[in-house]
């Protein structure tokens, strides 16, 4: 069983923080720590740690992902501009959260994409 993190307290807002979007799969909130004016975190609500974890079984909410992506960005008013959709997987990959979320970048360039 994997251990819960903070953002399983967000889901159910045992940890008060604004909810941009909550269905019965996912949901969405800003980052604690912007890296660009837009930049928000999209999660399934099931605890799954890390993209190695993902199973057949997810593909519905891991397509939901990508469609919350394009209506917020839609109503953040960034996706003309255009923007990045990111997930980071374990160590080399920069995960610092074992519940696998979504970045969603833009408002500005983000720029080059740097390994
Ligand atoms: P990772 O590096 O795992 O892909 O990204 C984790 C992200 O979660 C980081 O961008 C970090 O700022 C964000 N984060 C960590 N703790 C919290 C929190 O308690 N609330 C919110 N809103 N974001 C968080």
């Amino acid at each position: 069983m994997a251990e819960e993190t903070i953002f399983s307290k967000i889901i159910r807002q045992e940890i008060p923080t604004p909810l941009l979007y909550q269905d019965e799969l996912v949901t969405a909130f800003r980052d604690i720590s912007p890296r660009k004016s837009t930049h928000i975190l999209i999660i399934p609500n099931k605890l799954i740690p890390t993209v190695n974890d993902v199973e057949q079984e997810d593909e519905l909410t891991l397509g939901r992902m990508i469609t919350v992506a394009k209506q917020l960005a839609k109503e953040e008013g960034i996706a003309e501009d255009g923007y990045r959709l990111i997930m980071n997987c374990n160590d080399h990959g920069g995960q610092e959260v074992y519940h696998i979320h979504m970045h969603l970048l833009g408002g500005e360039p983000v720029g080059p994409m740097v390994a």
